[in-house]
């Protein structure tokens, strides 16, 4: 079946409000049909995304497979095996005073679900939030991002083809359309994407008084430590922050380190950029581009704001930006002042440990933190002393991949979480129940 017609917002909203309100959802039958025809899609029209994704993002089949396709097949077989766990009502020990009684929680579906998704990742960041609240029981409206317009595209086309198009409508546009979905009633939304429109949607989630899950971006740091492996910490910071091209929210977006530290590192990391891509990263089939002229202007104007150790190169018709390493990096150069969101590392030198928590807690609180460091204290001192919607010793990036964690920021970097059963939780109402015999 096609996608209906371009309803209008409101009718849109009332036809899945209609299913929703008449149980179609609801049963847990429904719902893992829902996430088994999700990984049909994905895995039957999974060189279509590949394609889309490579022509929004130059994005190489390995990776759009790994970050995205593979990443939501996972995240669905994850929810198949524990729904029915997830979804058990919970006891809860009734007062003597109330006599014979028992009491429980149960998950109740919300209704029907808003789901805005940013470019970056853009099949993962719209389709796994879908899977949550699906296998909540709700009914969806996903709108992905007009910036990467070839995934939107395919989303559009196939997700009607395979999903139940009676409870999910995939609708596509940018500020006009969402701006229109914004002013119908949901009963959650889920946006990820920047905090300026995080703004724009919490301000029009409150005229309905709709609950939010804000997944935000900021600058996420990566605190090396004195006398750690300086190469594999090296390959390990080079491939998660130049996974496509440095467009990842939880990117580490620059180093903090000691000077003494710093200069044994940058050789690390400009070795480990070759290792990954070779020595000229623009021939590399693996290494991304920036999504359009507008993010390529903004990362080039930021590229002299330290000493390039390595990268630098960049060419406006293939937006194509190298991996840049900065050295010497001052508080107060231009790239320490916005999320990077793109290919370029600096490395900010504070005399240790002290100084660095310090930094960190001088700013937003980022939507990761990473460090490396052999160190148990310091691996404690950094969980009890900062706050950050993820915090990764030894690896970035991975935590996003453990089902059973939430994922999600906290303060500048968002509210709310999802992934495994924190979907289940952001996308449900636990209902408080009590139940007397007569
Ligand atoms: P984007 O420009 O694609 O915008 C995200 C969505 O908001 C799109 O669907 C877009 O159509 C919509 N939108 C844009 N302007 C709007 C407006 N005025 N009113 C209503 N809707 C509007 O993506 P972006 O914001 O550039 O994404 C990058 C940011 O997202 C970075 O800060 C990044 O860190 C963050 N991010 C966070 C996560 C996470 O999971 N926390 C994941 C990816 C990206």
């Amino acid at each position: 079946m096609n996608n209906p017609a371009p309803a209008q917002p409101a009718e849109l909203v009332a036809r899945l409000r209609a299913t929703f309100r008449a149980g179609k959802t609801k049963p847990v039958a429904w719902r893992t049909e829902q996430l088994h025809r999700m990984r049909t899609l994905l895995t039957e029209q999974g060189e279509t995304f590949a394609e889309a994704l490579h022509a929004d993002l130059g994005k190489s089949s390995t990776e759009a497979y790994r970050t995205e396709i593979d990443f939501v097949i996972r995240e669905i077989d994850h929810t198949l095996e524990h729904l029915d766990g997830w979804l058990r009502p919970e006891p809860a020990p009734v007062p003597a005073f109330i006599g014979e009684a028992r009491a429980w929680t149960q998950y109740d579906p919300l209704g029907v679900v808003l789901v805005i998704a940013p470019w970056n990742y853009p099949a993962q960041l719209l389709l796994a939030p879908v899977a949550g609240a699906l296998a909540a029981g709700n009914a969806v409206v996903a709108k992905p991002s007009e910036l990467a317009p070839a995934t939107s595209a395919a989303l559009a086309r196939l997700v009607p083809q395979y999903l139940d198009t009676d409870a999910v409508a995939v609708v596509e546009g940018g500020v006009p359309e969402t701006t229109a979905l914004l002013e119908q009633r949901f009963d959650h939304i889920l946006y990820t994407g920047n905090g300026t429109v995080g703004r724009i949607v919490m301000a029009a989630a409150v005229r309905h008084l709709t609950p939010v899950t804000l997944e935000l971006g900021g600058k996420s740091p990566a605190f090396v430590d004195r006398g750690t492996d300086l190469d594999t910490v090296a390959a390990r910071l080079a491939a998660g922050k130049f996974l496509n091209a440095g467009q990842t929210c939880v990117a580490p977006d620059y180093v903090l380190t000691d000077p003494e530290t710093a200069r044994a590192l940058e050789a690390s990391l400009a070795k480990a950029v070759e290792g990954l891509y070779g020595s000229d990263p623009a021939a590399s089939p693996e290494y991304g581009r920036i999504v359009n002229e507008r993010h390529f202007d903004r990362l080039t104007a930021l590229l002299d704001s330290g000493r390039q150790v390595t990268g630098g190169a960049h060419d406006r018709e293939t937006k194509y930006i190298a991996p840049t390493v900065l050295a010497e990096v001052s508080p107060d150069a231009q790239v320490m002042q916005e999320e990077i969101f793109g290919p370029i590392l600096p490395i900010v030198e504070v005399a240790g440990l002290d100084e660095a928590i310090d930094f960190i807690n001088d700013r937003d609180k980022p939507l990761a933190l990473y460090a490396f460091t052999d160190s148990d204290a310091t691996r404690e001192r950094l969980a009890a002393e900062t706050s950050s919607g993820g915090l990764g010793f030894g690896l970035p990036l991975a935590h996003l991949t453990v089902s059973d964690l939430p994922f999600g920021g906290v303060g500048e970097s968002g509210m709310g979480s999802y992934h495994g059963r924190y979907s289940i939780e952001t996308f449900s109402h636990r209902k408080a129940v009590l139940a007397k015999p007569l």
